[in-house]
C-alpha cells in the first residue's frame, strides 16, 4: 500500500508502537514524556515560553476549542475563507454566536492583502482567523503580510497551521501569532487522533471563556502542568507523538521541511511533462493539488486503489486531485505515481 493522504506512509518505528501493549497513563513516566513533548513542540514552532494543549480529538476539535475558549471573548472576528477549512472557522463562529465577517478568497488564489487590510479597518474586527495552508486547494497564505496587518491594527491573530506545521517555516513569536493549532495526521505524519493548540506567552494571564466542557482551556492547561490530561488520552498516539518529536529534535526541523519541499518538487516536475501544474497561485510544499479531466466522478481515485493499492485525495471540485508530500516517499515512488496517474487518465 502506498499512501499520499493524511497521514501518508508512516515511519516503521512509529507504526510498531501501535502494536505494543498500552501502558497505564496516570504515571510519572507518562507525565514526564508529555512535558517533554510540550517543550519540543514549542521549540519547533518557535514559541519557547508559550503553552500547549494536546487533546485527544481531531484537528477540528482544536478549532472548536479555540473558538469556544478564546474567539468568544471578542466582539467581532474576521475569517479568511479560502476553501473548506477557512469556511469551517466561519461555521464555528456561527455555531458559538460570534459575530464574524467573511473574507472570501477565490479557489486556489492568494489573499488580496490590501483588500484584507481595508476590510479589517472598515469592519473594526478584533480577532482574525485564517489557515496558513488551505489544504482543500493547496494555497499557502503569506503569514508575514497577515501579521503586519494584524500588528498595525491591533488584531489578535489565530492561525490553523494543521497542514503547514513541519512542511513550511513558522515562527510564532516573530509573527506575533496568539494561537496556532495542528493535528497529528498532517505534518507530523503519525496516526490521526490528537490535536495540538499552541498558546503564545502573551496569553499566560488571559481570561478564557468556559463554554465547552471537554475542550476547556483552563482545565486542560492545569492538568498539563503536571503532564496529565483531564480525561482518558489516546495513550498510544501520545507515545507515537513523543517518538516522532524526538526524531525531529534530533534531525532538526529544517531537514523535514526540506524533505517535503524536495518531494513536492520531484512530483511537480514529473507531472509537468503531462501538462499538469499546481492549481494554487502560491502552492505550499505540503500537497500538490492539480486538475485533470476524468471520465466519471472519482474515476482516478477508484482506479488507483484497485490497480495499485495507492491512495490519493479527490478534491472539492470534479477532477481536482491532491497528493500529500508529508509522508515517507522516495523519488522512485513519486515518479511511479505520476506515471500511474497519467496512464489511468489516458487509458
Ligand atoms: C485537516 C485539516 C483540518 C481538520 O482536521 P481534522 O483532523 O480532519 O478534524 C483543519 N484545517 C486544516 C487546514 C486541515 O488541513
Amino acid at each position: 500500500m502506498k499512501s499520499y493522504v493524511f497521514p501518508g506512509n508512516i515511519d516503521a518505528d512509529i507504526e510498531k508502537i501501535g502494536s505494543e501493549p498500552i501502558p497505564y497513563m496516570r504515571t510519572a513516566q507518562f507525565s514526564e514524556m508529555n512535558k517533554e513533548s510540550e517543550k519540543i513542540l514549542l521549540d519547533l514552532i518557535n514559541c519557547p515560553n508559550g503553552r500547549t494543549i494536546i487533546y485527544t480529538g481531531s484537528g477540528t476539535g482544536a478549532m472548536s476549542a479555540v473558538v469556544e475558549n478564546y474567539v468568544t471573548t471578542f466582539d467581532k472576528a474576521l475569517v479568511v475563507d479560502g476553501g473548506s477549512f477557512g469556511h469551517r472557522w466561519l461555521e464555528l463562529c456561527d455555531y458559538y454566536n460570534v459575530s464574524s465577517v467573511q473574507f472570501k478568497v477565490p479557489f486556489a488564489c492568494d489573499i488580496d492583502y490590501k483588500a484584507l487590510e481595508e476590510t479589517i479597518v472598515r469592519e473594526k474586527v478584533s480577532v482574525l482567523l485564517c489557515q496558513h495552508h488551505e489544504t482543500s486547494t493547496g494555497q499557502l497564505f503569506d503569514l508575514k503580510e497577515i501579521s503586519r496587518i494584524c500588528k498595525t491594527h491591533h488584531v489578535s491573530m489565530v492561525v490553523d497551521v494543521i497542514s503547514s506545521f513541519l512542511a513550511e517555516e513558522i515562527d510564532m513569536d516573530a509573527l506575533g501569532i496568539d494561537i496556532c493549532i495542528t493535528s497529528t495526521q498532517k505534518g507530523l505524519n503519525i496516526p490521526p487522533g490528537l490535536s495540538i493548540v499552541f498558546l503564545s506567552d502573551k496569553l499566560k494571564q488571559y481570561k478564557f471563556n468556559h463554554s465547552g466542557y471537554y475542550w476547556d482551556f483552563d482545565n486542560n492547561l492545569k492538568n498539563l502542568e503536571r503532564g496529565q490530561t483531564p480525561f482518558s488520552p489516546a495513550t498510544t498516539i501520545f507515545i507515537q507523538l513523543h517518538k516522532r518529536l524526538k526524531q525531529l529534535e534530533k534531525d532538526g526541523i529544517f531537514k523535514n521541511i526540506e524533505q517535503v519541499r524536495n518531494n513536492s518538487k520531484i512530483f511537480r516536475d514529473a507531472i509537468a511533462k503531462y501538462g499538469w501544474y499546481p492549481e494554487a497561485e502560491t502552492p505550499s510544499s505540503a500537497i500538490t493539488g492539480f486538475q485533470i479531466n476524468e471520465k466519471s466522478e472519482n474515476y482516478l481515485f477508484k482506479k488507483m486503489i484497485d490497480l495499485h493499492s495507492t491512495y490519493i485525495m479527490p478534491g472539492t471540485r470534479p477532477g481536482f486531485y491532491r497528493v500529500s508530500h508529508m509522508g515517507l516517499q522516495s523519488e522512485e515512488d513519486l515518479l511511479l505515481l505520476a506515471e500511474q496517474i497519467y496512464k489511468i487518465v489516458n487509458q
